[in-house]
């Protein structure tokens, strides 16, 4: 007899959130993991959930600053020239979905998905007891010139065209906004329904502790592929035993693609290789995450330090981190916070990479599996899944519970590559 669990694959932001509000609703929940939870992509992000965060990756006209990213050795995007034959069809999507009609389109669906973040995200760490990890205290980004401001002025007006509030800083308030930052910095935008975490993987493993106690299970193993009778699903098979299961998720971040493969669907998922490097004990740290718009890199005070992170690198699932990218992260931080020393010693720096599942469209999938309909897609946030992720959680439940899904989900659909 077919049970009424589910099973759901990834323990990362999105599988946690989805587990915690279907175990909310009543549903008997097993998460699947080979390792700890909130040690993927969601441990070493930067933190924010930026419910502004509406601008996708590829925007009109972007092409024209790649050839000055790939030869800056600080720059934010690197392509590993061995890699550039399987990328070709991902950057080739990911260039047509720069144009502006989609952007306008994807910045609409990217709204209803993160502007409710926080309050969604409090309902569950509220319960988990976990609040003291969450600081609602904005976002600033910075900008050296006014060029430089006006070359994402599309941008701006995407997220004030969707209803987001900009502050607007001049030299002086951005003096006296944060003092640590360097004086070059000349414009400033402060979003003040933004907010933060201080430790992202940290709150991961507090919401799945909360999980467990609550009655949910966590089974460690790798998820392989899915037992299916008469198009209805009856277990998920991993490399260490079979989980009975009548419903399932794959939330398995940028792994996902091999376990939709064995049911015969697949999506163009990329992985956009992330770096940060932590300042243990550092001289100087911002008030709040701040953004250098310029080297996209975010500053954001955590609980074990500073933390610097961004930088796009695109070399697939496989390839040996190259921590020079991190290091080069120490020397942009640098230039934002004059405080920080000149050489800071390697005892209080730790590196970390990390993957972030990508889209070409900046879009995530939230959707059934083309022959099962128990089995329900929710991966590829890219560069927004710590934001993402309660409201995904909340359609997941949805969509697996058959209630009507809190905001349209038509956008997420697998169908549309
Ligand atoms: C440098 C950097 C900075 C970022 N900053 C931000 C930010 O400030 N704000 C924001 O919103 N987002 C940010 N992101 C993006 C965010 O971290 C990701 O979108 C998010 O963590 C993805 O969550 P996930 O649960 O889908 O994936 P993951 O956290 O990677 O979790 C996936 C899980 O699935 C498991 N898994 C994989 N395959 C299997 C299998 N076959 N069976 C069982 N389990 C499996 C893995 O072990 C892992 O635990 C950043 C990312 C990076 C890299």
């Amino acid at each position: 007899m077919r049970t009424s669990t589910t099973a759901i694959i990834g323990a990362g932001t999105i599988g946690i959130a989805s587990a915690l509000w279907l175990q909310r609703a009543g549903q008997k929940v097993v998460v699947i993991d080979p390792n700890e939870p909130g040690t993927g992509a969601s441990h070493g992000n930067a933190g924010c959930f930026n419910g502004s965060s509406v601008v996708p990756m590829s925007m009109p006209g972007m092409w024209t600053s790649v050839p000055r990213w790939l030869l800056d050795p600080l720059g934010p995007l690197s392509i590993r020239m061995a890699y550039m034959p399987s990328l070709f069809p991902w950057l080739w999507r990911f260039l047509r979905a720069g144009r502006r009609a989609e952007v306008r389109r994807q910045a609409v669906a990217l709204r209803a998905l993160l502007g409710p973040t926080l309050p969604y995200l409090k309902q569950l760490s509220t319960a988990a007891g976990a609040d003291d990890l969450i600081r609602e205290q904005g976002h600033l980004y910075v900008y050296r010139s006014k060029q430089s401001l006006d070359g994402d002025r599309f941008g701006w007006q995407l997220r004030s065209d969707t209803g987001v509030a900009l502050d607007w800083m001049n030299q002086g308030q951005l003096r006296e906004f944060d003092p640590a930052l360097s004086p070059y910095y000349t414009h400033g935008v402060l979003i003040r329904e933004n907010g933060h975490t201080v430790d992202p993987g940290g709150l991961v493993r507090r919401l799945a502790e909360h999980f467990v106690r609550q009655g949910g299970a966590i089974h460690r193993g790798k998820a392989n592929g899915f037992r299916l009778d008469g198009g209805r699903l009856q277990a998920v098979e991993t490399d260490n035993g079979v989980v009975q299961a009548g419903s399932a998720v794959v939330a398995a971040g940028a792994h996902s693609n091999a376990l939709l493969k064995t049911l015969g669907d697949w999506v163009p998922l990329e992985t956009e290789r992330g770096y940060h490097v932590m300042i243990a004990e550092p001289e100087s740290q911002p008030h709040v995450p701040t953004c250098d718009a310029s080297g996209k890199f975010v500053a954001t005070p955590m609980r074990q330090g500073l933390r610097l992170a961004g930088t796009v690198e695109l070399a697939g699932l496989e390839m040996a981190p190259n921590w020079k990218r991190a290091k080069a992260l120490v020397e942009l931080g640098r230039q934002m916070l004059p405080g920080l020393p000149d050489e800071v010693v390697e005892e209080r720096l730790v590196l970390w990479m990390g993957h972030r599942p990508s889209l070409p469209d900046s879009l995530p999938v939230i959707d059934r599996a083309s022959r099962c309909p128990d089995i329900v897609y929710a991966f590829g946030h890219g560069h927004v899944g710590m934001t993402a992720a309660p409201m995904t959680g909340h359609l997941v439940a949805d969509l697996i519970l058959g209630r009507e899904p809190k905001i349209d989900v038509a956008p997420f659909r697998r169908a549309r590559f």
